[in-house]
């Protein structure tokens, strides 16, 4: 299904690549002077569009009505996803001024849809016909949802609680904008040089090399630190001087912290008007009402369960570090800023592991085709290369995804290297979402990216194994999207709540871990060697190492954000309360300053964010540790199995109620015993 057929305006080329038939996707003709022009027209399309499904008089079926709004943005969706997905691996200057310019109408366009009025009025026109009344399936979910969705942005309050909802909303964009901006000052505006060489005692010659760098780059003589993360961490793991690490624990932890313990109560407030406006409790219910985990409390109680199984191994965790600290020198102690110093070299001392060591096994081309192997047994699906399509740089690679019965079911790009031109991270995304429709099936398109340590001349691309995990990673996205069966675009594949999505990606980095899908692929480059005994086995001591004194932070900085959406933090300043929640999560006490929630990005950098989200972390673990024990019991590589969680879970993206679908796939209700086991805390 092209565009031929739409009805453009004369006035634009034929020849603008956004506008042609996108199912072979042009990458290779799009520049920068066609994302305007092509946008506008989009734009106007998909304007268009949803006019006639509001227009008074129009029909009121599902076709005209519900299905034609699931697909009144797609051509204009695709076009989105792909200059956006250039601007980010293959950008330029002009590109990058063409989408700027370009995406304030778009994203206005997208924010406009649930605040149609007269949108609103045909959806509930058409809820109230016979038709509407028989639907079942994801047809019932999609109206139901969409309902929902129109609620929770206002569209059944008086013109007078609207007007106070839009003032609370653009207060809230202004109030966190101005957080982010005040930790972001804070992060930037403090250096620390170090004149002396003898002063960087025990830190890894990456870490001398970039702060040289990092000096040099400012006209500087001398090391320059800072409290970026690659910097700060390095410092808080490595430095042998502890009055050094005092300082930079110090500083880090005091960011923004005047600035900010005046705007986190405004924040918090917006936030408890705006869910009591919209018919909630306070926010915690608004943010996970349309997610698993369904209610503000369930999330709580969830986080409660954990710490409490955590708790023990906790405590032994940190004795252990004590212990280990005095062995080295009688009656110290563990100061704040001792605590990763002494951790990593604990580390060190007890599993002389160096991740270095398992490079050689993990050549790309190996795991690539192992994870296609792997994917092959376990969900019955073929995946194999499909040179010819157009590609946005000669490194990325096409394929095709078969079924069993040789249907076409997608179609995907990797993108694995680093290119001065691409942004870093890894990460998955979609160009065509297709699935069952009237005339056939149509193909999924997306793509995987990363950003994978590159071949060298003479030697193959040499993966850490936290590489290969992120390869399975991203990988399960692109399943999720590409296995999907859904009818009804906008609930296929990754377009699941986001304390769920994560389920499909991480699950897969499970067979990461076991050594007879290790052995498919992790052979030595030269010698073709599986991975000696002795290395797997020091590989799966350290991934436990320290594992309860992990979770108990995120579990912490869980806790400390539903305490606050739930307005259960007390009434003394912020810091106060938020210092006194993390205090139980806290390895050693906090120390007189400590301010970490002026910084706590996550929560308040963004009208929402991870605001009552920060549980969707451990919540995710959970489901996938849990469901993974079916391939453990029943074998890792069991096609019956796989079969099962292909068709309960990566065929069915939003189609039912997360909840369901994991109980379809495990026969009930998810259990955090998998997870505590995976890391050694049961
Ligand atoms: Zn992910």
């Amino acid at each position: 299904m092209g565009l031929g057929g739409a009805g453009y305006p004369e006035r634009v080329a034929p020849s603008n690549p956004l506008l042609s038939d996108l199912d072979s996707l042009p990458f290779d003709r799009v520049e920068a002077v066609h994302v305007r022009p092509a946008l506008d027209v989009l734009l106007d399309d998909a304007r268009r569009r949803i006019d006639s499904i509001a227009a008074p008089g129009a029909p009121k079926t599902f076709d005209r009505t519900m299905a034609a709004l699931d697909t009144a943005t797609e051509n204009l969706d695709m076009a989105v996803a792909i200059v956006r997905h250039l601007e980010a691996v293959a950008t330029t200057a002009e590109l990058r001024d063409a989408w700027n310019e370009a995406q304030p109408a778009v994203i206005q366009f997208y924010s406009s849809i649930p605040l149609n009025g007269q949108l609103w009025r045909a959806i509930k026109d058409f809820a109230s016909t016979g038709e509407a009344d028989a639907l079942t399936g994801v047809r019932r979910r999609f109206l139901d949802k969409t309902i929902e969705g129109f609620r929770r942005h206002g569209a059944d309050l008086s013109s007078k609680d609207k007007q106070a909802l839009e003032s609370i909303d653009v207060e809230l964009a202004n109030v966190t904008t101005r957080f982010a901006q005040n930790v972001l000052d804070a992060t930037t505006a403090w250096e620390y040089v170090v004149p002396d060489p003898a002063r960087l005692a025990g830190l890894p010659e990456s870490a001398v090399a970039a702060a040289r760098d990092s000096a040099a780059s400012k006209g500087i003589e001398g090391w320059r630190f800072t409290l970026q993360q690659p910097s700060y961490v390095a410092v808080m793991t490595y430095l042998d001087d502890a009055a050094t690490r005092e300082v930079f624990y110090r500083v880090y932890n005091a960011r923004a912290a005047e600035v900010n313990a005046a705007l986190i109560p405004q924040i918090l407030d917006l936030r408890r008007r705006k869910a009591r406006l919209l018919g909630y409790a306070d926010f915690s219910d608004f943010a996970t009402a349309d997610r698993m985990a369904a209610s503000g409390e369930a999330a709580a109680c969830f986080v409660d369960e954990l710490r409490c199984r955590t708790e023990a191994a906790f405590q032994c965790e940190n004795e252990a570090l004590i212990e280990f600290r005095r062995s080295r020198e009688p009656d110290a102690t563990i100061e704040p800023w001792d605590v990763a110093y002494w951790a990593e070299k604990m580390r060190t001392a007890l599993y002389e592991f160096d991740e270095e060591d398992l490079r050689p096994y993990f050549s790309l081309d190996n795991v690539v085709a192992g994870l296609f192997d792997l994917c092959s047994r376990i969900f019955g699906i073929r995946v194999t290369p499909a040179p010819g399509a157009a590609v946005w740089d000669e490194a990325v690679r096409h394929y095709q995804i078969h079924d069993a019965s040789g249907a076409l079911l997608a179609h995907f790009y990797a993108d694995w290297f680093p290119r001065e031109t691409k942004r870093g991270g890894a990460w998955m995304d979609s160009f065509v979402t297709g699935g069952p429709a009237a005339d056939g099936f149509r193909p999924h398109a997306g793509f995987v990216c990363g950003n994978l340590t590159p071949p060298l001349p003479d030697r193959p691309s040499l993966l850490t194994h936290s590489e290969v995990e992120t390869i399975f990673h991203e990988f399960g996205h692109l399943l999720h999207h590409c296995l999907s069966q859904v009818e009804i675009r906008s609930f296929a594949g990754t377009n699941v709540a986001w304390d769920f999505v994560e389920l499909p990606s991480q699950i897969m980095e499970n067979w990461c871990w076991e050594r007879i899908s290790l052995d498919l692929f992790a052979r030595h480059y030269q010698t073709g060697q599986l991975i000696p005994d002795e290395l797997f086995h020091k590989m799966i001591r350290a991934r436990t190492f320290r594992a309860a004194n992990a979770q108990m932070r995120q579990l912490g900085f869980a806790t400390l954000d539903l305490a606050l959406h739930r307005d259960s933090a007390g009434e003394c300043s912020i810091i106060e309360a938020a210092n006194r929640i993390l205090a139980p999560f806290c390895p050693v006490p906090l120390p007189e300053g400590y301010a970490m929630v002026c910084a706590f990005t996550h929560l308040f950098a963004d009208p929402v964010g991870y605001g009552a989200g920060y549980y969707s972390y451990k919540w995710a673990e959970v489901l996938d540790a849990d469901a993974f024990t079916r391939f453990l019991n029943e074998g890792v590589f069991n096609s019956g199995t796989g079969m099962a969680f292909r068709n309960a879970i990566l065929e069915k993206g939003n189609s039912q109620e997360p909840a369901d679908l994991f109980r379809l796939f495990m026969g009930r209700d998810p259990n955090p015993s998998a997870l505590l086991a995976r890391l050694g805390l049961n």
